[in-house]
This record gives C-alpha cells, structure tokens and sequence, in this order.
C-alpha cells in the first residue's frame, strides 16, 4: 500500500485521536515505511533504565517517546492551527500548503 507522507521532521504536529488527543508537539522523526511519526512529548512511556556506572548512566525511570501512526495527527498551521496538507507546484517544487488559508507549510 502507498501512503504519502505529508508530515515531516520539525512540522508542529496536533494529535487528534488516541491517548494524548489534544496534545501538540515537535515531530522527532518520521517512519515511512510504518506510517508512524515520533513526536516530542506525545506517547511518553517510562521506562526502568538500570544503572550502568561504566557507561554514566545512572538508573531510575527514563521517559520516552513511542512512534504514533501518522492518522492520528494533524499538521498544524502556524495561522489557522491543526488543518489538511494541500500541495501546491512552485516551478518546478511541489511544496505543501495549508488547504485552508494557502500558506506554504515548511519546506
Ligand atoms: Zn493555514
């Protein structure tokens, strides 16, 4: 199956189902093949980190984020806040745009 991605490393990203519905956070990374992104505080899990003097690690509970699937989120626009992701040609460059007020969405 083909899914196009419109969401990309750094987008300001809205969840808009799931356990952290409502949430807004940088996206980390993308996963295309899985169709999932990491974004920055959505998804947080704890994790027990055992102590590992040799490598400066000193144990307890580390947070962490989990991939969440690119369905629920949506890319926010910095004028009109979370929307659809159009495209637009400029020349030769496909760029994304914002379906509701036009503006072009990074880069
Ligand atoms: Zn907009």
């Amino acid at each position: 199956m083909h899914t196009r991605i419109d969401i990309k490393r750094n987008d300001q990203v809205k969840v808009i189902t799931g356990r952290d519905k409502g949430k807004q956070g940088r996206v980390l990374r993308v996963f295309p093949g899985e169709g999932k992104v990491l974004v920055e505080h959505v998804m947080v899990v704890k994790k027990n980190v055992r102590p590992n003097p040799q490598r400066n690690i000193k144990g307890g509970i580390a947070e962490q984020e989990s991939p969440i699937s690119i369905s629920n989120v949506m890319v926010v626009c910095p004028s009109c806040g979370p929307s659809r992701v159009g495209h637009r040609m400029e020349g030769s460059r496909r760029v994304r745009v914002c379906k509701r007020c036009n503006a072009a969405l990074g880069k």
